[in-house]
């Protein structure tokens, strides 16, 4: 089958299934696949449209990157501007990367040295291997429900199946076990486990890792006792406390959730609505820690050669300018409360047995009576329930991902009349899904 072959209806499947001859599955990342499967023509603003010109009000947000809306002109225009001077030069500085380095060393409580690369999972794995050479000690906690990127030190124990929350749990077949064996994994928001574990093993333990809100499953929020107790305890234990702010960072503020929570981890890795879409990632943290990098002639290797690549350095540079001053994210934030309260009305009104957890621009509805502290209460999720509320959205022209669990997105091009747009919606699916029928 050739591309000129295509017809024009349904051409997403036609296109899809000419994706699968070329690569498995037709994605390129393990969580692209879509039943039906679509394939994307234009994003803008706050629309995706796919090849058969359907049109989505996008909540998904490539899994978070888009903070300001799809193709943001400011930042394309700093992208255009960046490449027409300079490529890639592969050594030495460029003015661009100081200066975006030098904002977040401004905005992120816990930065005092940054290192740009280009991945959420580069930065995690970075900041492990900082802290085991630092610390001398191998193992590291993560908890049940975060994810922190696709590298075996990490890719376990994420939206776990009943049976497997409590044990090891792989995402990937070919995961090194000696390297997952170093991994421990407790519950969110249980400082008493963590405790436990430091008191046992406390001299083995190089680092705690957590999202501060584990998005990867929703949003959960932690207890403020939570996030302190872990700053006291690896305090006590020297125990490198890391930050995931991969999605929280900039989403949530300049500064993050550590600003929100006021809580100061040793190391901090943020990505994607850093540079609204483009390939841009950091670790940032303690100088004394930092600065055991090679780069500064220390001895843990750090390299990427599309490290602080010029386009997502631009991309990120323009998106944290238009978030100078707080105008963008209270915006964002009256957006997100304005959401959580009408869909938790409409919820209210149908008899629905769900309720919407909510931070800032980041919602979803879970289905199932609260509270949510930690990913065991998420097994009572009503999974098909979940399924059915987010497919009635993409019927109706609103692109929730069919996962359940996965949270949604608002963006700064979302408008008021979008929101109305999807509350409506969202009223006729609820409807069908409640005890009353109003
Ligand atoms: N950390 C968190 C919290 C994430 O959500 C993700 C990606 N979903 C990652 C790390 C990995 O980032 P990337 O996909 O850019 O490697």
């Amino acid at each position: 089958m050739s591309i000129t072959n295509v017809s024009l209806t349904h051409l997403s499947q036609e296109l899809a299934a000419l994706a699968s001859e070329y690569t498995p599955g037709g994605v390129h990342s393990s969580t692209r696949g879509l039943k039906p499967r679509i394939v994307w023509k234009e994003a803008s603003g706050s629309r995706v449209i796919d090849v058969d010109g359907r049109e989505y009000i996008d909540y998904h947000a490539a899994f978070g990157p888009i903070i300001l809306g799809h193709r943001d002109r400011g930042v394309d225009n700093a992208v255009i501007e960046a490449i027409r001077s300079q490529d890639l030069l592969g050594v030495g500085s460029t003015v661009k990367e100081i200066r975006l380095s030098g904002k977040i060393v401004e905005y992120v409580p816990s930065a005092e040295k940054v290192l740009l690369c280009v991945t959420g999972s580069e930065a995690t794995y970075n900041a492990l291997r900082l802290a085991r050479a630092v610390t001398g000690r191998k193992k590291v906690v993560k908890f049940q429900g975060c994810y922190h990127g696709w590298h075996d030190y990490l890719c376990m124990n994420i939206i776990s199946p009943a049976g497997k929350v409590g044990s090891y749990d792989p995402a990937s077949a070919g995961i090194l076990e000696s390297s997952a064996q170093q991994t421990i994994v407790l519950d969110f928001n249980r400082l008493d486990q963590v405790e436990r574990t430091l008191e046992q093993q406390g001299d083995d333990i190089a680092a705690i890792i957590l999202e501060p809100i584990p998005h990867n499953i929703g949003c959960v929020l932690p207890t403020q006792q939570f996030l302190q107790g872990l700053r006291q305890l690896c305090d006590s234990y020297g125990v490198i406390l890391i930050f995931d702010e991969v999605i929280t960072g900039f989403r949530h503020g300049l500064g993050g959730y550590q600003a929100h929570a006021q809580v100061k981890p040793d190391l901090t890795t943020l990505a994607k609505s850093m540079a609204n879409g483009y390939p841009c990632a950091a670790l940032c943290g303690k100088s004394a820690l930092m600065d055991r990098f090679q780069t500064n002639g220390g001895d843990v290797f750090f390299a990427g050669t599309y490290n602080a690549h010029p386009t997502g350095v631009a991309a990120a540079t323009a998106t944290i300018e238009r978030m100078e001053g707080g105008v963008v994210h209270r915006d964002l934030f009256r957006k997100g409360d304005y959401m959580a309260h009408h869909l938790t009305a409409l919820i209210e009104r149908y008899g629905v047995e769900a309720h919407v957890a909510h931070f800032g621009s980041v919602f979803v509805i879970y289905f199932m009576e609260g509270p949510v502290t930690t990913y065991t209460d998420l097994l009572r999720n009503d999974t098909s329930r979940d399924i059915q509320f987010r497919q009635g959205m993409m019927d109706r022209g609103f692109f929730c991902l069919p996962t359940a669990l996965k949270r949604n997105h608002i963006s700064a091009a979302h408008s008021d009349a979008d929101l109305d747009l999807t509350l409506q919606a969202a009223e006729d699916v609820l409807k069908t899904l409640g005890r009353a029928k109003a």
